[in-house]
């Protein structure tokens, strides 16, 4: 039985996200175990999707019937989130505020130009460009803004940095893991790990709490991008244990059900290293699947790198959760101008 029947959902997705076998990718990296990857990057045709609006759909409710007018989000400049909150807001008719920090030391030209900022500008939110490094707790920015909505005789919904520490935040991917579930029926087999970007830990949080309850919470590999780690595994500690109450788990979600792998966010927060962008190449040129160099390309870096090294038994079938995030790229576009 599912854990999500007592939340309402307001849909802006197309539904179930497709799963598909990754045969060239799997080879190219050694063959001893099967990738797959569940797509929640094709999963909305609002502004080019991703996992945010998995976890709106539980939030928007909630904003609407708060009779609030301004969803008020932040996110650093290329953020995608904040990108998928004006959507949202666009799509039911809201105004949208939106703090993008300077979280990411790049000096690309057009970063602040080109991709999810511009999709942002766009759908018509007021996006305010603000000097802070990158964080994921509370910002005293994020504060600023809601209350110049007040001021303004506005009623502002305040949505956190990444939807993640949010009443409602992680419910959005414990239906991914419920949603899993149903796909495995289909196939006729199960995967073995689940491997997912982590830095704000919603995405995460919300399937350790929706795997706990199939008991392999443990298979759940998250791969920090934040470069922050022990901040963010306090978050996805916190957010499972708030979430696992919420919806009635019973029971703790105890310290080794929580995995998340610390090697491959170096050199910083939105900074691909050499092997990041490799990552990023490989899954391009053998799939044609393309991926970021802030959140993707660091988790397959990490699933390259595990499977190298013999993390996952042999013959394992590995579920790449593919999260979105593509628009970022044009915010490179000196760091690939050769492909
Ligand atoms: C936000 C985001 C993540 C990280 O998810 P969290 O819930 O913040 O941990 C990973 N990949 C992409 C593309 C994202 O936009």
């Amino acid at each position: 039985m599912s854990l999500l029947t007592q939340f309402d959902r307001y849909p802006l997705t197309f539904g179930p996200t497709p799963i598909e076998r990754l045969p060239r990718l799997s080879d190219a990296i050694g063959g001893s175990v099967e990738i797959w990857a569940k797509r929640d990057d094709c999963n909305s045709g609002l502004a080019m999707g991703g996992n945010k609006l998995r976890k709106l759909e539980y939030i928007v409710p909630d904003a609407i019937k708060s009779g609030a007018d301004t969803l008020v989000s932040i996110g650093g400049v290329q953020s995608n989130h904040t990108r998928q909150v004006a959507a949202v807001a666009a799509k039911i008719g809201m105004k949208c505020v939106v703090i993008q920090e300077a979280w990411v030391p790049h000096d690309d030209v057009v970063y602040d130009r080109v991709g999810n900022i511009m999709l942002t500008r766009l759908m018509g939110a007021d996006s305010r460009l603000v000097d802070d490094g990158f964080d994921i707790g509370i910002r005293q920015s994020w504060q600023d803004a809601i209350q110049s909505v007040e001021r303004t005789g506005g009623k502002p919904y305040p949505i956190p940095a990444g939807a993640s520490v949010h009443k409602y935040g992680a419910l959005g991917y414990i239906g991914f893991a419920e949603e899993v579930a149903k796909q495995e029926a289909d196939l006729g087999f199960t995967f073995d790990y689940v491997v997912v970007c982590v830095v704000t830990g919603s995405t995460q949080a919300g399937m350790i709490v929706g795997f706990a309850a199939q008991d392999r919470a443990d298979r759940v590999i998250g791969i920090d991008a934040s470069g922050t780690p022990d901040q963010t595994r306090a978050q996805v500690r916190k957010i499972v244990d708030g979430t696992a109450d919420l919806v009635g788990l019973g029971r703790l979600v105890r310290d080794d059900e929580i995995v998340i792998k610390t090697d491959y966010a170096y050199p910083a927060y939105g900074i691909p290293s050499d092997e990041t962008n490799d990552a990023i190449r490989l899954a391009a040129r053998t799939e044609a699947m393309i991926i970021d160099p802030v959140y993707e390309g660091k988790s397959m870096q990490g699933l390259i790198d595990l499977t190298r090294k013999g993390f996952f038994a042999e013959g394992s079938r590995v579920l790449y959760a593919h999260l979105g995030g593509a628009p970022a790229l044009n915010g490179y576009g000196y760091t690939y101008r050769n492909g």
